[in-house]
């Protein structure tokens, strides 16, 4: 899918910014804009700068009715959509009121669930605004907050339950996805059997998660960076 910019959509500059880092996104949080199903996502970013007088549009991402996602913040850049978890939560809209959602807009939204996920390279809990602490809203409506609860299933097929982190019965995974120094070690030595000279932690940090990610991306595994069965059958094999 593709993401309409905000050069596409004639956004204004942001009047400041700040940024946090994928380690520190853990949560995705739907909303809904509570208007017309037609509201353009300029007049939003007009509405949360001059009447609410925020610097930018509060949302990460929106969505429209018929699947089209507008970059708000994007990624990365702090939101202003729900308090306390404006760090730690990329905040997506659906433009419309509750029952408005069409699959088209369902579907868009796990898009952006699946990407957010695996650009974090950990999962983020599914979250609908007022599920939140500290978050006492009907937003993002009924429609929609049972669907989240659903586990935000891709209309007409896909999985419904995420992917977890890996299954290693007992041995490597610990808590996701946080993974025993020792497995890093181990898995830093196979590597050497196979001519590959890496620099890794030693613990599951952001040095051993880029190795693995090269890996997994030259293998054309699924890029998860996180040392699974698969990452570490490949190595293996390689080896041989
Ligand atoms: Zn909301």
């Amino acid at each position: 899918m593709d993401i309409i910019t905000r050069a596409e959509w004639g956004a204004r500059a942001p009047r400041s910014r700040s940024t946090t880092s994928w380690s520190a996104r853990r949560e995705f949080v739907v909303h809904y804009s509570e208007g017309p199903t037609d509201q353009s996502v300029k007049s939003i970013q007009n509405f949360h700068m001059d009447s609410r007088g925020w610097s930018d549009i509060g949302y990460n991402f929106l969505v429209d009715n018929k699947g089209r996602i507008y970059e708000g913040r994007g990624w990365l850049v702090i939101g202003a959509h729900a308090t306390g978890h404006n760090t730690s939560g990329i905040g997506v809209c659906f433009i419309g009121r509750d029952g408005d959602a069409t699959d088209a807009a369902k579907k868009a939204i796990r898009w952006l669930y699946d990407e957010g996920r695996s650009k974090a390279g950990h999962p983020l809990s599914k979250n609908g605004h007022g599920q939140l602490s500290g978050n006492s809203t009907n937003c993002p409506g009924k429609q929609l907050l049972s669907w989240v609860k659903a586990g935000m299933p891709a209309p007409g097929g896909g999985d419904p339950t995420p992917p977890g982190p890996p299954k290693w019965p007992g041995r490597y995974i610990t808590q996701p996805p946080i993974m025993r120094g020792d497995d890093v070690r181990t898995w830093q030595a196979q590597m050497k059997k196979i001519g590959k000279s890496i620099d890794v932690d030693g613990a599951y940090g952001p040095k051993s998660e880029a190795v693995c990610r090269a890996f997994q991306k030259e293998r054309k595994l699924s890029v998860d960076g996180i040392i699974g069965p698969d990452t570490w059958a490949a190595a293996w094999n390689g080896r041989r």
